[in-house]
């Protein structure tokens, strides 16, 4: 169960996953905002030419309709991006622990073999190490 739980956060936490996800919430998101915008900006317009009259109040509710869609889709990308910011954190807390960054080999100014770095002596060519 706990390798289970161990790939599923793999799999959740790769990038292109992420990348995916979020193309899908903001694509809903904006499919909303084109919705709005025939709803209540291009029909009731296409309607004026067949004798339609427009109240004030109507014209005022086509437009807050159409803002409150924009403003969601605003919020839903800010929430995204502040979500992606967040496990882009993770995944390089993650990365640094993971990374030991003290190096243990060395090489040989003389024939450039790698060389474990607390020799005193090649062991490729054998030649005595400058002490450092
Ligand atoms: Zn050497």
């Amino acid at each position: 169960m706990k390798k289970f739980i161990e790939e599923f956060k793999a799999f959740a936490l790769r990038g292109n996953v992420m990348d995916m996800a979020i193309g899908v919430l903001i694509g809903g998101a904006f499919s909303g905002i084109v919705t709005s915008l025939t709803e209540n900006v291009i029909n009731p317009i296409l309607a004026l030419p067949g004798g339609a009259r427009y109240s004030f109040e109507q014209i005022y509710t086509y437009g807050a309709n159409f803002v409150g869609t924009i403003i969601n889709f605003l919020i839903t990308a800010l929430i995204l991006f502040v979500l992606l910011k967040a496990v882009n954190k993770m995944l390089t807390i993650g990365k640094k622990a993971e990374e030991p960054a003290a190096p243990t080999t060395k090489k040989c100014p003389y024939c450039c073999s790698e060389i474990p770095i607390e020799a005193t002596k090649c062991a490729h060519c054998a030649s005595e190490l400058p002490k450092e």
